[in-house]
């Protein structure tokens, strides 16, 4: 038997009033995702909360079965194996959003994009400029999708505990925030400060070399934050015996899979925006399928256009995931073949956050049972036969006989 694990980030939403408190699934009139639905089980499962609402990286770790209250370092490792940095090296990895800010220091825009080719003369300029300034340190920055890159720092006495905190439209930003809990000695105390000093420079360097591209009162600066050190996941193919491999736009999810010994599948045309082609990803999970047991998708997109609250973009996206299915089940024989699809948690395209609310899943295929469920939906899959997945059970249950 093959497995095809479909993740579409922030699909489920919340009931929409305006909407006759409908979701953007359920006015999507999404034919397959039911059909998928109508040949297997639904449940809901629960994204885990480290101190707030459920972000990407700990909600996709979770769903392959990582713990992340034990093994998660931060978002900025991830990010940087997702974009080929070298992490044997060592070093500590920020994630980094490039934000505009005006001049009281608060945020008006978190998620500002650049074309490439003034993303590539920017980190040209600011890396030449991080080698002429830190001598004791190997400090660089990498721009990695849209609005987001990575900053490595290599080097002795620096700290992971210190960063910015992630950048939030309408919020001040002021200084590197220091981690609680830590220890008071002198040598924490140290790095801690040596690290701060290197982020606030990051920070102001950034500004300096984008005063070019800032118009008015308001200044576009790169705000380094999730700071971590390499994670140590055990082998995927270890933990449950078979091979798998990720199909992926965004770096986050490249950097997941290669830090869990999962492949990561290039497929032209992935994006990670809604111009992704979405087919192309079908089909190279198909391929794919030839030579490992399980094929993951991840689709970025829906979450996106939930940030920035765009109802009808977010329909479409839905369509576009629902076509893929589509697609994938005019080619795959169902009994031979078993997927599971979910969102890794709820983004409210009206409050354009995340929530902790639970994710409609469904397993369909393979001898899989069904539970007579017709639609896919979350309201729908409160009724399904899978009931609450209250831990990372998904894995497992997707590769049970
Ligand atoms: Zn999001």
């Amino acid at each position: 038997m093959r497995f095809l694990l479909i993740i579409a980030d922030g699909m489920a939403d919340l009931p929409i009033r305006k909407l006759g408190g409908k979701t953007p699934l359920e006015l999507a009139g999404a034919e397959n995702l039911d059909m998928l639905a109508s040949s297997g089980s639904s449940g809901l499962m629960h994204p885990p909360l480290l101190g707030g609402s459920p972000s990407s990286d700990v909600a996709i770790l979770n769903i392959l079965g990582y713990d992340p209250s034990k093994e998660y370092t931060g978002r900025g490792p991830l990010e940087a194996a997702g974009a080929g940095v070298d992490m044997a090296k060592g070093g500590i990895f920020f994630r980094c959003n490039l934000c505009e800010i005006d001049r009281e220091g608060t945020i008006i825009n978190e998620n500002v994009n650049l074309s490439p080719k003034i993303w590539t003369k920017v980190e040209v300029r600011l890396n030449s400029a991080l080698s002429e300034e830190f001598e004791e340190h190997e400090v660089f920055f990498k721009h990695t999708h849209s609005y987001r890159g990575v900053l490595v720092i290599r080097g002795n006495r620096v700290s992971p505990n210190v960063g910015f905190p992630q950048p939030r439209r309408f919020k001040r930003i002021a200084k590197p925030e220091v981690a609680t809990g830590l220890g008071g000695s002198p040598s924490v105390k140290a790095e801690v400060e040596k690290t701060a000093k290197i982020l606030n420079r990051f920070r102001e360097m950034s500004s300096e070399i984008f005063a070019s591209y800032s118009s008015g009162s308001r200044v576009l600066e790169i705000i380094p934050w999730g700071g971590g050190t390499c994670p140590r996941f055990m082998d995927f193919s270890k933990k449950y015996g078979i091979k798998a491999a990720g199909i992926a736009g965004v770096p986050l999810f490249k950097g997941i899979c290669r830090l869990c010994g999962i492949s990561v599948v290039e497929v032209p045309g992935a994006t990670g925006g809604p111009d992704t082609n979405t087919l192309a990803k079908a089909e190279g999970a198909l391929k794919t399928l030839q030579s490992h047991k399980l094929a993951m998708i991840h689709i970025e997109a829906t979450d996106e256009l939930s940030h920035k609250g765009d109802l009808e973009g977010k329909i479409e996206m839905i369509k576009k995931v629902d076509a893929m299915v589509g697609y994938l089940l005019d080619r795959v024989n169902l009994e031979e073949t078993r997927i599971a699809l979910l969102p890794d948690h709820v983004t409210s395209t009206e409050l354009r956050i995340h929530t902790e609310h639970p994710v409609p899943v469904v397993i369909a295929g393979g001898g899989f049972p069904t539970d007579g469920l017709k639609v896919y939906s979350e309201s729908s899959a409160r009724d399904g036969g899978l009931c609450h997945f209250l831990r990372a059970e998904l894995i497992p249950t997707l590769l049970r006989r």
